[in-house]
């Protein structure tokens, strides 16, 4: 038998301080209002949500100053169905986390999809967003508690290929 010290467990943080700058700072109050706001590239026309930096990645111009409401319901483009129990979990497995393309948005977020097995989620379900309480909404996307199914028809793979 080893005295070996295995494992040590210590409590830590960091605080910092983050500028949004405006285009992500209008994602982040809209949130705060209940509202999904993406930005629209003035070149290809693709909306980003969240719009990130506020730059397209594609063209490398800056995204247009309107805001561009998405959702709430959307199409699962990918998922994975986590299985293995770890630290801090907070819903018990079997569940699952998916890429869902909002509607209005040409590229996913990830989120939980509940109120559906995990063995019956695929790619092209059509899901809607389950917010939580309004008194709990902060500038987060954690204010959608999680999707479930809408139970409308699945999407073809062709309409979000392009999306993966
Ligand atoms: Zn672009």
């Amino acid at each position: 038998m080893s005295d070996d010290v295995l494992r040590v467990r210590t409590p830590i943080g960091v605080d910092y301080g983050w500028t949004a700058g405006p285009r992500s700072t209008a994602y982040l109050q809209g949130l705060i209002d209940g509202k999904l706001l993406g930005k629209r590239c003035p070149t290809c026309t693709k909306v980003y949500f969240p719009p990130r930096n506020g730059t397209c990645p594609m063209c490398g111009v800056l995204l247009g100053d309107d805001d561009v409401e998405v959702g709430p319901a959307g199409t699962v483009t990918t998922f994975c169905v986590v299985n293995v129990p770890f630290l801090g979990q907070k819903i018990v497995p079997p569940y699952v986390a998916a890429t869902i393309l909002l509607d209005g948005a040409d590229i996913g977020v990830q989120h939980l999809i509940l109120g559906i097995d995990a063995d019956k989620v695929r790619m092209g379900m059509r899901v809607e967003a389950v917010w939580k309480d309004s008194s709990q909404w902060g500038p987060t996307l954690e204010n959608i508690d999680h999707f479930q199914p809408t139970g409308e028809p699945d999407v073809e793979f062709t309409d979000y290929a392009g999306q993966l």
